[in-house]
């Protein structure tokens, strides 16, 4: 039993809603990276498996635009220093593209969850608070001021300070939400009295003038949204954690049950530098820069993938992502487990071939066309979804090639006999290839495992070992001693092509 079926059947068991609502959240303060995305692609598998089961669910994602920049990352300019403590949402984008810091990083992944086929309802924490959402939670959190200091204080063992209030004030002044402390408040107005570091004095109304502060925000939401299910990194599953304090402030400042949790663990990223340093392994973090972007990310893979490396490994188990070489045979796996990748003809070619094929092409698509329908595939070339299946299939091998393939995938076909290392080849690796292009005649169609086979008929026939002909093919066709599977390679080339090659290269 898949585990997203084992956890939706648990919920039904302890649940007694007879409608769930899965959410999700994650802070847009940087690139929302691969680990971020663990949270959503286990909430969407959860969710699936209980509408699956015939359970009324929904999923949601709120995204914590009214969050405030913490401090300046490395990637900001210097200015950015006087935007430290406002909230992403009120905050210029970085780059000036759009409107907001917070839709910066937030409209990308979005596009990435569509990409992902994850169907998500999206709430943005300064819209719920702007629009009045939070009032009623404001109004019973600001009138529990003194229960909620006792219920942090027990569950995570620390002191909270004497002027501590559940609600942090936007300072109309200096614009952070960081650095103002209630000085009062009028339940009726629905507003608070505040005074900031800056020297400011103000009015804040519950109505977007503030927020709660995070313990007491989360378990508000809750409520708000009626929330039944929410996975969330271990980090706030930790005993006296943020999980911990949310389930008492629900239960005894919201008269909610707390939902349904489920914790897992983080995605570590593990880099090599460069082929035969040691492998780095760290977790992923926006703020450090040790992690790939989700939208990135499906530049180099197929959706499908994505959702794969996380799907395949339990919550509460690690997840090591490396997407070199490992990848690649998860898309192995994946392929012979699942299915092919891409409809119509991209789905017939292992992602693994089409790295060989792509690489053939050298960056021309109507020649990847030619290359495919060599490899034997049929190409309905005037079937335009056909068409754009290939295209999306190339650009995901030749971002993947670029990024992340290790020396040992790549290769790039010669366009001229590389002479000084067939001078390197011994007489009789020289004489197979000649034998091997004059096996070539005039009209003949060799598949990959007609070309395997031809290679040991002329390996016996020569008494060549086969393995010294497969180095002097690559080196003739590649200028390397190794390659992808020799068969595969040459059904993807011209016959024409190759004829000429090993001749001249049997000629040096
Ligand atoms: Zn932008
Ligand atoms: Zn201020």
């Amino acid at each position: 039993m898949h585990w997203s079926l084992a956890i939706a059947k648990d919920i039904v068991e302890r649940r007694k809603e007879k409608k769930h609502v899965v959410a999700t959240g994650i802070t847009p303060s940087g690139d929302i990276h691969v680990g971020n995305l663990r949270e959503i692609v286990i909430g969407d598998a959860v969710h699936s498996a209980l509408v699956d089961m015939g359970v009324e669910a929904k999923l949601l994602y709120v995204a914590d635009t009214f969050d405030p920049l913490r401090r300046r990352y490395s990637f900001l300019p210097e200015e950015y220093e006087t935007h430290v403590g406002k909230p992403l949402s009120e905050i210029p984008d970085p780059e000036g593209c759009h409107s907001s810091y917070a839709d910066h990083f937030l409209l990308p992944f979005l596009d990435s969850l569509a990409d992902l086929g994850i169907k998500i309802e999206i709430f943005k924490a300064d819209e719920m608070y702007k629009s009045g959402m939070y009032v009623d939670v404001i109004r019973e959190a600001i009138s529990s001021t003194k229960e909620l200091t006792q219920i942090i204080e027990d569950v995570s063992g620390r002191k909270l300070p004497a002027q501590w209030a559940p609600f942090n004030p936007l300072c109309d002044a200096c614009g952070r939400i960081t650095s103002a402390i209630v000085k009062g408040y009028d339940l009726d107005k629905q507003e608070m009295y505040y005074e900031c570091e800056c020297g400011n004095r103000g009015i804040a109304s519950f109505k977007g003038g503030g927020k709660l502060a995070w313990r007491v925000d989360w378990a508000a939401r809750w409520k708000i949204l009626c929330v039944t299910i929410e996975p969330f990194g271990k980090d706030h599953a930790a005993p006296g954690g943020s999980y911990d304090t949310g389930k008492r402030i629900s239960s005894e400042i919201y008269n909610y049950e707390a939902p349904y949790p489920i914790p897992f663990e983080h995605i570590l990223l593990k880099t090599k530098e460069e082929e035969g340093t040691k492998a780095k392994i760290t977790a992923m973090s926006s703020s450090r820069g040790t992690n790939i972007p989700v939208h990135e990310m499906l530049e180099a893979v197929p959706p499908e993938i994505l959702k794969h490396v996380i799907l395949r490994v339990r919550p509460d188990k690690h997840i090591e992502f490396d997407p070199s070489l490992p990848l690649l045979h998860l898309i192995d796996e994946y392929e012979r487990e699942v299915g092919g990748i891409g409809r119509g003809v991209a789905g017939k070619i292992p992602f693994r071939h089409f790295i060989t094929l792509v690489q053939i092409a050298r960056g021309d698509f109507s020649e990847l066309i030619e290359v495919i329908k060599r490899s034997g595939y049929g190409v309905r070339e005037e079937d335009e979804e056909e068409i754009n299946e290939i295209r999306k299939k190339a650009r995901h091998v030749e971002n993947w090639l670029l990024k992340y393939a290790p020396p040992s995938v790549k290769f790039e076909l010669q366009s001229a006999v590389p002479t000084e290392e067939i001078k390197s080849l011994s007489d009789a690796q020289k004489r197979a290839l000649k034998q091997l292009a004059e096996e070539i005649k005039e009209g003949i169609s060799f598949n990959g495992a007609d070309w395997h086979n031809k290679i040991y008929e002329v390996a016996s026939a020569t008494n060549v070992e086969a393995k010294e002909i497969f180095k002097a093919i690559y080196i003739a066709l590649l200028k390397k001693p190794s390659g992808p599977r020799a068969g595969w390679l040459l059904a993807s080339l011209d016959t024409e092509f190759l004829k000429e090659r090993f001749g001249a290269a049997a000629r040096i």
